[in-house]
């Protein structure tokens, strides 16, 4: 404890981003970043902000980033909150709504950062077991609760729900809100945004960091009901007026209108991924069904966390998470067919050498 914190610091335990390693040469297959630049036109879009417009404080409600989200979703614009990155936005909506008595349900493996906007916010969470094959049980989510979250797909796991399992837990939670985090669903799953319209209760959150490769300009959105969008507005304007700066909205708007890029660049990472899954399975790793940018992988013979370490000899970054339920896997990113080429080769030599 330090003197000069609130007591509340001393409680916290923030979330572990992920190495960002600065050494040459590296294969970086550790934070499911995309492995492929963001379209030329966001270049072109950002180049095109950096003049003297900088002066001026950027739009605070991302007008024109909001409308190119509605008519790409097919919602209103009063149906789109954005924020700088999903991470904000996902902590505004534990603000918004979880702050409740009762505890919020989350599967026991799951994005870790969730526990931590619980600590943030003195938020109860329930930590429930996945089934067998790491899959989610949606019939455990009808408890009394402060609220529900997943993501779908799951991250680590990269196994997707259907959307009738995810309307399951919406029928059963009515009086809470459901927040599904579609980090990755562009890579594999179906979208839950289309069920906004039956489910008030509903919040679909996702991100431009993997499948638009834009995790270095910081823009995540979430789509809801209208109720559920200006709650989360009182909570970012009491926060944060400008989440998203002018280069920011220029960029995401332009890689939003380059549906064919995002489109073949999504395709090439699913057709890597099947690949790469193939090969892993004839080295003997069991491989979870993925329909994310990684694979959640574990050898019968290898314990993890030494191949982890065998990788980064090789200068390979995959990563490995300590908890116990998970000790066991490798959670290896999709790089470029070249790339996976290289682990792949890798772990050929560390599994049979
Ligand atoms: C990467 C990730 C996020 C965060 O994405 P940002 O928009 O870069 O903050 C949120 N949820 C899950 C499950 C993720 O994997």
């Amino acid at each position: 404890m330090n003197k000069y914190w609130s007591r509340h610091v001393e409680n916290l335990t923030p979330y572990t981003p992920g190495e960002q390693p600065r050494i040459e040469r590296l294969i970086k297959l550790n934070t499911n970043e995309n492995p492929y630049p963001p379209s030329p036109r966001v270049i072109a879009a950002i180049n095109a902000q950096t003049g003297d417009g900088l002066r001026l404080y950027p739009d605070p409600q991302s007008t024109e980033l909001k409308r190119a989200l509605a008519s790409y979703y097919g919602v209103e614009p009063g149906e789109v909150f954005v924020g700088n990155g999903s991470d904000e936005v996902l902590a505004h909506a534990f603000h918004a709504f979880f702050m409740q008595d009762d505890p919020v349900l989350m599967p026991q493996v799951s994005y870790s950062f969730y526990q931590v906007y619980c600590r943030l916010y003195g938020i109860d969470a329930l930590l429930l077991p996945l089934e067998e094959g790491m899959r989610i049980d949606p019939d455990q989510y009808a408890a009394p609760c402060g609220g529900v979250v997943i993501a779908n797909p799951n991250a680590p796991t990269g196994i997707a729900l259907s959307l009738g399992q995810v309307e399951r837990i919406l029928r059963a939670q009515p009086d809470r809100v459901v927040l599904v985090d579609e980090a990755y669903v562009d890579f594999g799953a179906e979208s839950a945004i289309p069920l906004i319209r039956t489910w008030p209760n509903l919040l679909v959150v996702q991100t431009f960091s993997k499948s638009r490769a834009l995790a270095g300009l910081r823009v995540g959105f979430a789509i809801g009901q209208r109720h559920l969008i200006e709650g989360l507005e009182r909570v970012k304007d009491s926060f944060n007026s400008y989440p998203l700066g002018r280069l920011d909205i220029a960029g995401a708007v332009a890689a939003l209108e380059d549906e064919e890029y995002f489109q073949a660049r999504r395709a090439q990472v699913i057709s890597t991924r099947e690949h790469l899954a193939q090969q892993l399975g004839m080295l003997g790793f069991e491989v979870l069904p993925s329909a994310t940018n990684f694979l959640f992988v574990r050898h019968p013979m290898h314990r993890a966390a030494n191949l982890t370490q065998a990788l980064r000899e090789r200068a390979i970054l995959v990563r490995h998470f300590r908890s116990p339920e998970i000790d066991d896997y490798l959670r290896i990113s999709i790089g470029t067919d070249d790339e996976c080429a290289q682990l792949a080769a890798a772990l050929a030599d560390i599994v049979e050498g």
